[in-house]
């Protein structure tokens, strides 16, 4: 070899085997404010044990699964009539992790996962996902099934129903395990799914489905959610009803749907996504017939949220891979973390993937408070849902792609994690509503609900003292303002823009209480980062200037370690 060439394995570094949760930084610390303090340190060590798989084996199975998407078969070789999706062993393998290991799916509806007696607060379900799809995303949607499945089917469902599936759903044996889905796309019905034609028919005291269904993830999951009209009922959303659809009826035989055929899709090709046809198959009436769509809403929402976690992982693990590769790659004869402009462009995805990870924990929070019967929780966990889900998918997009840039040509190449993030990244922002339509339900949340009359005060109680937070309060003004013009004119044109505003004011409180919190402890990053937030989204900024305060900004927080609050203090005061 010649002398001025490095070896290989530090020409082009491998972050293979980097502990997922250990390598960033500020996540254990951030826990501790969203986490009971006795749940923290219960759950430190799997945390850990996740960060690690997710960085090594997790990682690893999830470019083999990618690398071999499921098969439909539709007859046994001995020439029977029978369905079934093959998975790969790798696929197979991050279920067991996922599921049976981890539980992720069950901890909301039950104690004893992961050794807690108690069902886990959504803050630690969505602390462990977050780790979790760092490696894979695909499995997240039939996670995020299960687990919104199970919560809708609790809320609504008669208690016979419940009782009957409710073990399965639960479980943690993959043999036990039924796997959740919702069947409501049809090609008539996407964003306007008061369009759904699917037939419901009464057959004596039970309902038979008919009709097809166009978009169906985790297609042969043990149960779906399925909305379906009922003859004679009125158009619109409003003659929707609810039906649970299990595969195999409770006689042991094969209810009477088919799958027509699974997707070729750009992302989340590990996962199968197909299109149904319904034969007459047995439903199960869930709740109201009249109120199925407002009861779907349920599961739409916790699934949005799920979404929106799924983002702020992928960012992270792109901010992760990013950093990593700018600490050991050489160009001209520098680390590319010690060139000016690169550090420009890894605070830049730094600054989208924090604000998402601070609006995810404190949507977890406000759940929780809402689910324990406090409305102005609830509001507040209505417009944070959508706001999260438009958003923060979309700066997946932006965050995946620009790392992918950060490892040069090899962030093209398939066999790095990048362009599967960027796949993967592209599907938040359509299913679960696209941003058109999860926007202009921010608008509905503020006129229909008064959403954001909740959550305003709460941001701008977020403030610290002190000319920072006078200048947070009146951008949190500001964006409120417009948020609620555009709601009430009823400005859909503006429903976008409206919701980024809101968004990124939110994420600059949220960060701003953070770090005012963890300032305490010696570590005012946080505080910084709202400072970046406000002037980066919130600020007027001339394009033709250069942005002055960003380099003191990323000296101090690429490194990321602590930062002392009189250094933060003194930057946030410019
Ligand atoms: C991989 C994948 C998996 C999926 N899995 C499932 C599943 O498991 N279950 C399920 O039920 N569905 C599933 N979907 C369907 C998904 O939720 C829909 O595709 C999505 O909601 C959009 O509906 P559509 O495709 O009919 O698009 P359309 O509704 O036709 O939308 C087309 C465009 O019009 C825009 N638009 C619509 N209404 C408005 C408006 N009022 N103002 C401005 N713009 C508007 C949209 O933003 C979009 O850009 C899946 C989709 C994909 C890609």
């Amino acid at each position: 070899m010649k002398p001025e060439l490095l070896p290989p394995q530090q020409a082009l570094p491998d972050s293979r085997g980097i502990n997922l949760y250990e390598a960033d930084a500020s996540f254990a610390a951030l826990l501790a404010l969203y986490l009971d303090p006795r749940l923290h340190g219960h759950l430190r060590p799997h945390l850990e044990r996740m960060g690690a798989l997710a960085g090594d084996e997790l990682d690893a199975l999830a470019a083999t699964a990618d690398r071999n998407p499921p098969v439909l078969h539709h007859r046994t070789r001995a020439g029977e009539e029978r369905q079934w999706i093959e998975r790969h062993p790798s696929y197979r393998r991050l279920e067991e992790v996922a599921f049976a290991d981890y539980g992720l799916a069950a901890m909301s509806h039950r104690g004893g996962v992961l050794g807690w007696p108690e069902p886990l607060p959504p803050a630690a379900k969505y602390a462990l996902s977050y780790v979790y799809v760092q490696a894979e995303f695909g499995l997240c949607c039939p996670l995020s099934m299960t687990d919104s499945l199970t919560r809708t089917l609790r809320k609504y469902g008669e208690p016979a129903l419940v009782a009957r599936y409710l073990p399965g759903l639960t479980a943690q044996d993959l043999d036990a395990l039924l796997q959740g889905s919702m069947f409501m796309t049809e090609q008539g019905a996407g964003s306007d799914v008061g369009g759904v034609v699917a037939r419901a028919v009464k057959d004596g005291e039970a309902w038979r489905l008919y009709g097809e269904k166009w978009f169906c993830s985790n297609a042969d999951a043990g149960l779906a959610m399925v909305l379906a009209r009922p003859d004679g009922a009125p158009p619109g959303t409003k003659g929707l009803a609810l039906f649970l659809l299990p595969r195999v009826l409770p006689d042991g035989s094969a209810n009477s749907y088919r799958i027509v055929r699974l997707k070729d899709k750009l992302g989340t090709r590990d996962m199968p996504s197909g299109e149904i046809v319904l034969e007459g198959a047995r439903g199960f009436l869930v709740g109201d017939p009249g109120r199925g769509f407002v009861q779907m809403t349920d599961m739409i929402n916790l699934s949005r949220l799920s979404n929106g976690m799924r983002a702020a992982g992928m960012m992270r693990r792109s901010l992760t891979e990013a950093l990593f590769v700018a600490r050991n790659r050489i160009a001209f004869g520098r680390r590319l973390i010690d060139l000016p402009l690169m550090r420009r462009q890894l605070l830049k995805i730094m600054l989208l993937a924090e604000a998402a990870r601070s609006v995810m924990f404190q949507a977890a929070l406000e759940l929780e408070r809402a689910d324990a019967g406090d409305d102005e929780a609830r509001r507040r966990v209505r417009i944070l849902t959508p706001l999260l889900k438009f958003r923060a998918c979309r700066d997946a997009r932006r965050a995946t792609g620009d790392a992918m840039e950060v490892r040069g040509g090899c962030g093209y190449i398939e066999e790095w994690s990048d362009p599967r993030l960027v796949r993967d990244a592209h599907l938040g922002s359509i299913w679960e509503g696209t941003s058109n339509v999860v926007a202009l339900d921010v608008m509905r949340a503020i006129r229909r609900e008064r959403a954001l009359e909740a959550l305003q005060p709460a941001l701008e109680a977020m403030a610290p003292e002190g000319a920072f937070g006078d200048a947070l309060r009146a951008a949190i003004a500001r964006a409120a303002a417009f948020a609620a013009k555009v709601a009430r004119d009823r400005d859909d044109a503006h429903a976008r823009q409206a919701a980024t505003g809101l968004y990124y004011a939110a994420a600059a409180a949220i960060l701003a209480s953070e770090g005012t919190r963890l300032a305490a402890t010696g570590d005012a990053r946080r505080l910084l980062l709202a400072a970046l937030v406000l002037e980066h989204r919130l600020n007027t900024r001339d394009p033709l200037q250069p942005a002055a305060p960003e380099a003191p900004f990323a000296d101090l927080l690429l490194p990321e370690t602590p930062v002392a609050l009189s250094q933060a203090n003194q930057l946030v005061k410019k």
